[in-house]
């Protein structure tokens, strides 16, 4: 019942996208809780499965992992050294010339990272920022070393491998770290995909860890039941559910099921063709998705079982999010806090 995590299964797809890219380090990107799946049970699994090179956004969830994981486990946040954070045991990938000069001031000797904007114009230093600090970066001692712990830059098309872009990013990426000798990273589960050339010495994959594309090989991750509250008979001239947007054109059984849009299941999933499975036979959603519950058309079932699941090997993350007209990353992360979680 519930959400269902399989943790074997993200550490086996951990390691397949570390067999991809066999001359470089495998990190791991449980940010967002792990997209939605609970970091405090995915990142020791992913520390077991041999990740040492873990990513968040934010540095609380960097604080909120840190007492999960061995000491030699490094938890790197993407957001760098924002005003007033607290990065004991952190290591902050700094993205401005502020960053850098902030994080060097507050802790003298702590270990950082740093982030070139390759060409995404997110998040990184551009070619002047970083021909401003790069000297006094490449050469700050540290209680790590010397220089940063990683330079790293982050790739907007690698989900699309015929688009330009990603051509153009790695190129800018070798240029900007021409003569670096720090570890580099440029790679996420799409840039895995892309081939060696986009390897360097350290991946940073997230989605392809939890099922989703662009790692179309993953093993699935989730599966997702939902308790039949109450079924009913309705028939032609009857409708379902607000608005009233659905009718039977034959007698049929609805099943009303517990969870809604308030639970991640996106209210843009009503009427779009998207399916609850009993067994192997699927129901269709009919009717509006509401906050706290779905109905589905359960006439062609001869026994309408206890649950019914909306995710699972049938109907994974991207199918369910393209039903939604969205991405299997934002189906995962809105997964929400009403659903026991198990952990396997
Ligand atoms: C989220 C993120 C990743 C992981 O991306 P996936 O597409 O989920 O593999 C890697 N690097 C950075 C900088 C990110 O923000």
């Amino acid at each position: 019942m519930g959400l269902r995590i399989d943790t074997a299964a993200v550490a086996a797809n951990w390691r397949a996208l570390a067999d991809l890219a066999p001359g470089a380090r495998t990190g791991a990107v449980v940010k967002a809780d792990a997209y939605g799946l609970g970091a405090a049970r995915v990142a020791p699994a992913l520390y077991a499965a041999g990740a040492r090179d873990f990513f968040v956004a934010q540095a609380a969830e960097g604080r909120a992992i840190r007492p999960h994981l061995p000491e030699d486990a490094r938890v790197f946040v993407l957001a760098g050294h924002m005003p007033r954070e607290a990065l004991d045991g952190l290591i902050p990938v700094l993205n401005s010339a502020e960053q850098f000069f902030r994080d060097r001031a507050l802790r003298p000797r702590g270990a950082f990272a740093i982030q070139l904007d390759s060409g995404m114009h997110r998040l990184g230093m551009d070619n002047a920022e970083w021909a401003a600090v790069a000297s006094e970066a490449l050469a700050a001692r540290t209680d790590a070393g010397t220089g940063p712990t990683l330079v790293m830059s982050h790739l907007a098309c690698a989900d699309e491998p015929a688009h330009p872009a990603n051509a153009v990013q790695l190129a800018e990426f070798r240029r900007l770290t021409q003569g670096v000798s720090a570890p580099r990273s440029l790679a996420a589960t799409g840039g895995i995909l892309l081939g060696r050339d986009f390897h360097f010495d350290l991946t940073r994959p997230g989605i392809g860890l939890y099922g989703g594309a662009p790692f179309t090989d993953a093993r699935p991750v989730v599966t997702l039941s939902l308790e039949v509250i109450q079924t009913r008979s309705v028939g032609p001239g009857d409708c379902v559910g607000y608005g009233c947007t659905w009718t039977p054109e034959r007698p049929s059984r609805i099943a009303t099921v517990s969870a809604g849009y308030a639970d991640g299941l996106l209210r843009s999933l009503s009427g779009q063709g998207a399916v609850l499975w009993a067994g192997d036979q699927p129901c269709p959603i009919v009717g509006r998705v509401s906050m706290d519950l779905i109905t589905v058309d359960v006439t062609d079932l001869s026994v309408v079982p206890p649950e019914l699941e909306i995710l699972n090997p049938r109907q994974g993350v991207d199918a369910l999010a393209a039903c939604a007209g969205t991405i299997g990353y934002e189906i995962l992360t809105s997964l929400g806090h009403r659903y026991t979680r198990q952990w396997s």
